[in-house]
């Protein structure tokens, strides 16, 4: 079930997206279609691109912001999400005063590469540093775990020996430190995980100039991004930046539910730096932010980490030749896009209930 929505691989997704833009152009509901395209190439030697679909009020000043795939395989969930939702938009259309953008794959080359970060190894969710923010230093605790998580060898499959080494960890440095410390972001081992780039990348730097002429006149924003593989299989978490007080979380409680937690260390999450979020809230101060980042769970933190470090040691040390094809990489895209059908039903459910809790917030907004 779902096939129609859960693409097998990028191309069939980015085709699939646009194609449904097509559709919402020819109906009028949607009013603008757009390609950023990077310079790489996908694996069937594809053109790469951000694809976008403008639906609504093109004169509105609130606008409902949908991202997906800026954790590269995250995407395919992701993409599912926004294919669903946009389908079901087509016969009732977006509330007047709003401008909806679906921003497709935010990492096209790591959603069509099987890998969670870009062409450079950097996680652009970590990519996202203010302007004047240096693209330096890592988080206390790193140096310690990084020969766990970054072994200079290609891993085994089984991976049982890390296992017990990391539970060893966990137990010896607290579970709350060792997450925060691998999940922070790191801006000075380029090979290893959690890299945030050495500056500003290719896709983020093409989507924040696309963003610029959007929000001219905009001063309302509903930002949603989807994410996979954090929390319990199938249940989602509606993570917020810091920075909100206990008041507002009260009343984003009252418009989306119980769901809602900070994105800091007092949930199942963690601290950030660089996070899409982030960036826009401190390059655009004066508008009015809701962001959201919406983590559907998988399984269990510790399976997802062991998919994250054997895929990235084989890419940094496996010398393979076909390596899209690699269980490394098949098992990270199976990490983050399972293939169940409860998994991915509920997925699109939960999805598309945001988005609508989404408008709805933006229409009581002044
Ligand atoms: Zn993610």
């Amino acid at each position: 079930m779902w096939e129609e929505y859960y693409s097998n691989d990028y191309v069939a997704a980015a085709q699939r997206f646009r194609d449904q833009s097509q559709r919402l152009m020819d109906n009028g509901v949607a009013y603008d279609v757009q390609r950023l395209v990077l310079k790489e190439k996908g694996p069937m030697e594809e053109e790469l691109s951000i694809d976008i679909c403008m639906l609504g009020d093109s004169s509105a000043n609130k606008l409902l912001l949908s991202t997906s795939g800026i954790h590269g395989v995250e995407g395919y969930p992701g993409s599912a999400i926004q294919l669903y939702t946009m389908k079901e938009i087509e016969n009732g259309g977006i509330p007047e005063g709003i401008v909806v953008a679906f921003v497709h794959a935010l990492n096209p080359w790591g959603m069509a590469w099987l890998r969670r970060v870009n062409e450079t190894n950097s996680d652009l969710n970590r990519n996202f540093l203010s302007p004047n923010e240096e693209y330096l230093g890592e988080p206390e605790g790193y140096g310690k775990v990084n020969h766990l998580i970054n072994p200079s060898k290609p891993p085994s499959k089984s991976g049982k020996i890390f296992t017990m080494e990391m539970l060893f960890h966990i137990i010896k440095n607290g579970m709350r430190r060792t997450k925060q410390a691998i999940a922070e972001g790191q801006y000075t081992r380029p090979a290893a995980l959690q890299f945030g780039g050495e500056g500003l990348q290719q896709g983020p730097k093409l989507f924040l100039t696309w963003l610029e002429e959007v929000l001219e006149d905009v001063d309302n924003v509903m930002a949603i991004d989807l994410h996979t593989g954090l929390g319990k299989s199938g249940q989602d978490t509606l993570l917020l930046n810091p920075g909100y007080s206990q008041e507002e979380i009260k009343i984003m409680k009252q418009s989306f539910g119980k769901k809602i937690a900070a994105l800091d260390s007092s949930s199942i999450a963690y601290r950030t730096r660089g996070d899409l979020h982030q960036g826009l809230m401190t390059r655009w101060p004066d508008i009015n932010w809701t962001c959201i980042t919406q983590e559907f769970g998988t399984f269990s933190q510790l399976r997802v980490l062991k998919a994250l470090r054997s895929e990235n040691a084989w890419t940094q040390h496996g010398n393979v030749e076909d390596i899209y094809n690699h269980w490394s990489r098949q098992r990270l895209l199976r990490t983050f896009n399972p293939k169940n059908d409860g998994w991915r039903g509920q997925l699109l459910k939960r999805g598309r209930m945001l988005f609508e809790e989404g408008l709805l917030h933006l229409l009581e907004r002044e």
